[in-house]
């Protein structure tokens, strides 16, 4: 049973040598009497940035899963179940939800967020797409940033697993939308192949203010927050009036060990503007609502989904750190196993 480890608590960026490949032992067996266990094959980990909060010690994150030195990461996964203590599943079922970075994993059931009923579409879309990273998209945007028709909509890190579905849902929703990327390549999909209207690389833009400008001329109405920093305060100059600002992440924050400060913070009062940090936990009861909505354009191809699939465990923890550095195109995911 081969294992991705932590080495040691990370500060700065993260290296694939904060963690380790081991060797571990499992039994291929629910332990007697444990009426809540499940014994999974894993078969996809999904790559997240908030693995690297969870790096750090004495996290600040609250989502009920901790990292420690010694131990295997913990991440979003595709698993089929071997075997069960737990009257709910049974051998063959496909699950989504949290296991452990290794091949096999005896979890207890609470980590199964869902049991994987639509097995038409790709299974690793269960890491992305019909997993957290779409309920995210989902809550986040719909939720928290309420859009209405002709809303001008701004998305960083759009490409990603998530930006790329908010973008959509956005010209879904009939807005007029742009993403940051850190790469043309990934500025060329954004406007030839997910729909958006304009895209830019913010790395070529040595003013950002001066980017959403001539992006938004007259202001923005959503901007969802994926990244934070420069990008946030540049955006908060050219928000318009009653505007939202669903936090989602900061990626640019996570490996700095002095966070970077944020000036224009009076534009939220100047402008009546709404910012409100989530964790998708919180949308995981809209999950069946999601995926009628989704599964649909799914089908019918009015929803693109760009993945980055390696191979082999032995790719985590490259695949992980890979995200601190623009290095996925699309949602980053580590197969172990087809079925
Ligand atoms: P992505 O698939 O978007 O991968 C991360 C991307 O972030 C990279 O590809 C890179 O793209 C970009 N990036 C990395 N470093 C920086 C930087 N310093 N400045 C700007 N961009 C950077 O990840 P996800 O879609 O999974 O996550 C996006 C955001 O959503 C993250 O902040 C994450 O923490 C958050 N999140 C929050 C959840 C919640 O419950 N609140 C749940 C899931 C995700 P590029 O080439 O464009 O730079």
């Amino acid at each position: 049973n081969k294992q991705v480890f932590l080495k040691n608590y990370v500060t700065g960026f993260p290296k694939e040598s904060d963690m380790e490949i081991v060797q571990g032992s499992i039994t291929l067996k629910v332990p007697e009497g444990s009426s809540d266990v499940v014994l999974l094959k894993n078969l996809y980990l999904s790559c997240d940035p908030f693995m690297r909060i969870l790096m750090t010690e004495d996290t600040p994150m609250q989502v009920g899963l901790l990292y420690s030195p010694g131990s295997p990461l913990l991440g979003f996964g595709v698993s089929k179940v071997i075997e069960s203590g737990h009257e709910n599943y049974k051998k063959g079922d496909l699950v989504w939800g949290v296991t452990k970075w290794e091949e096999y994993s005896l979890v207890p059931s609470a980590q199964i967020h869902f049991k994987i009923e639509h097995t038409d579409v790709p299974l690793s879309y269960y890491t992305g797409i019909l997993g957290m990273p779409g309920m995210t998209a989902y809550g986040g945007f719909f939720e928290l940033g309420c859009p209405k028709k002709g809303d001008r909509v701004f998305v960083s890190a759009a490409s990603g697993a998530v930006g790329q579905l908010v973008g959509q849902f956005a010209k879904l929703t009939e807005c007029y939308v742009v993403g940051s990327a850190g790469t043309q390549e990934k500025v060329n999909i954004l406007k030839d192949k997910l729909g958006f209207d304009e895209a830019f690389n913010y790395k070529e833009e040595p003013d950002l203010d001066a980017a959403l400008k001539r992006y938004f001329p007259e202001g923005i109405d959503i901007y969802f927050e994926n990244v934070g920093g420069k990008t946030l305060d540049a955006v908060l100059l050219n928000m318009r009036y009653n505007g939202r600002i669903p936090v989602c992440g900061m990626i640019s924050q996570y490996n700095l060990t002095q966070k970077e400060g944020v000036t224009n913070l009076p534009h939220l009062f100047y402008k009546e503007i709404r910012m409100e940090g989530f964790i998708v936990f919180k949308f995981y009861h809209l999950y069946p609502k999601f995926l009628e909505f989704v599964l649909p354009h799914i089908r019918e191809g009015k929803i693109a989904y760009v993945e980055d699939i390696v191979e082999g465990i032995e790719s985590g923890p490259s695949a992980l750190i890979g995200l601190f550095s623009g290095q996925n195109f699309g949602k980053k995911i580590v197969a172990l196993a087809r079925e």
